[in-house]
């Protein structure tokens, strides 16, 4: 066993030594005395002494002093391999960080901790539905408080809908779905999607969508299917919109309600498109609220014509005014937007992608605006509407 002292006293730091001091002062006086004499500053100078003469070193210490040294030594090597591979994980992570900070241009100052920015997001609210979207308000917040915004809506809504929901509704939504089994409603022929041509580019069938659903406010299906048959034929597509002058479009789209206004919309919003978006429409619903004349209801029904994701239920004058005579809200609402609202509160999500094509095509057919069919309704006796209607038909046949 050879003492390679030389390498002991260089590396062995005062911790180590007070190991050696520690051990030797537990060994009997007789064998401790050849290597020290108790004393630290005497171990200290033999261990200097032994820089030059291992040989003499060692031949002063005991077989039993030596056995101990050696395993000190032992442990010594092990623990020094420990310092220098925990040095070296110090020495990669300092590296790493330092070249995560370069890369994120960070100066040195910063490189001991990197930390992700947090980046401020924008929430639009839309006050009023309809053609026109210019009243918005907008609050910057940051993304922990846009969470916590949101989970509080999810929260409210919940207990709302634990509060709240009329009754029957499923008897009377059933009862709808039985009266709509024909499908032969206009909207069945001629809703959004039907009208737009499906066998071209995806873009282009996206752009026909929101197109259509554009032209369709305030207008029957049938006008709205027409227009939309004589832009395709013209050559519905972006690049051809933007060519056309505002005189020509006028003349394919005409005669839907608001044409005028409607070729302005169409000649931004393409515009729009091409510049910001690639030629295709916004992916989410606060993209498709930002282009001119696209209101909430119009937005949910793109996102669920042209991308197929559910992000609301689409209320239009149809919704509207069947959830007010059904009672399927609180209290009576004067604007579609808070009928969605209302109705979005109590009524399960899975039902939100039909309620809006099933009550479309009733009201098309049966609960029209004027003379709703209540006698034939199967919701007569369920809907509170119908029994007043009923009720008032029976006392007028008999005082005739
Ligand atoms: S009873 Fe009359 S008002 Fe009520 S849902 Fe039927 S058609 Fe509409």
């Amino acid at each position: 066993m050879s003492l390679n002292v030389v390498n002991i006293s260089w590396y062995i730091s005062v911790t180590r030594l007070n190991s050696y001091l520690h051990l030797l002062k537990m060994l009997p006086a007789s064998e401790n005395h050849q290597v020290h004499n108790g004393n630290r500053r005497h171990t200290r100078s033999l261990c200097r002494k032994s820089d030059n003469s291992n040989l003499e070193f060692e031949s002063k210490m005991s077989p039993r002093v030596a056995s101990y040294v050696s395993d000190i030594k032992t442990e010594d090597t092990q623990y020094t391999k420990l310092l220098e591979n925990s040095k070296e994980a110090v020495g990669r992570n300092k590296t790493y960080r330092s070249d995560t900070a370069s890369q994120q241009g960070l100066s040195d100052k910063n490189t001991t901790r990197v930390r992700k920015q947090r980046s401020k997001i924008t929430i639009k609210y839309e006050k009023n539905d309809g053609f026109e979207n210019n009243n918005t308000d907008v609050e910057t917040v940051s993304p922990y408080f846009a969470t916590k915004k949101h989970e509080q809506t999810d929260l409210e809504r919940e207990n709302k809908r634990s509060k709240w929901e009329p009754e029957g509704w499923l008897l009377v939504l059933n009862n709808i779905r039985e009266m709509r089994k024909h499908q032969d409603a206009p909207v069945d022929s001629m809703g959004c999607d039907t009208i737009s041509d499906r066998t071209s580019a995806p873009e282009i069938f996206r752009y026909q969508v929101l197109l259509s659903l554009m032209l369709s406010s305030q207008t029957k299906d049938e006008v709205t299917s027409a227009a939309m048959m004589r832009l395709r034929e013209h050559g519905c597509n972006i690049d051809n919109i933007l060519e056309t002058t505002d005189e020509k479009l006028g003349k394919l789209i005409y005669p839907v309600g608001f044409w005028k206004r409607k070729v302005e919309y169409i000649k931004k919003t393409t515009r729009i498109l091409k510049e910001k978006y690639h030629g295709d429409i916004p992916p989410s619903l606060e993209g498709l609220l930002q282009l001119p004349g696209i209101g909430p209801k119009m937005a949910h029904l793109i996102m669920k014509c042209a991308w197929d994701k559910l992000t609301g239920i689409g209320v239009d004058t149809h919704v509207h005014r069947i959830s007010n005579r059904l009672g399927w809200v609180p209290t009576p609402t004067k604007e579609p937007e808070k009928t969605r609202k209302f109705l979005e509160d109590w009524l399960p999500r899975e039902y939100w992608n039909e309620v809006n094509h099933l009550l479309v095509g009733f009201g098309q057919q049966l609960c029209r605006p004027i003379n709703p069919a209540c006698v034939t309704c199967l919701n007569k006796e369920l809907c509170p509407t119908g029994r007043k209607n009923v009720k008032t038909m029976k006392i007028t046949k008999k005082k005739k």
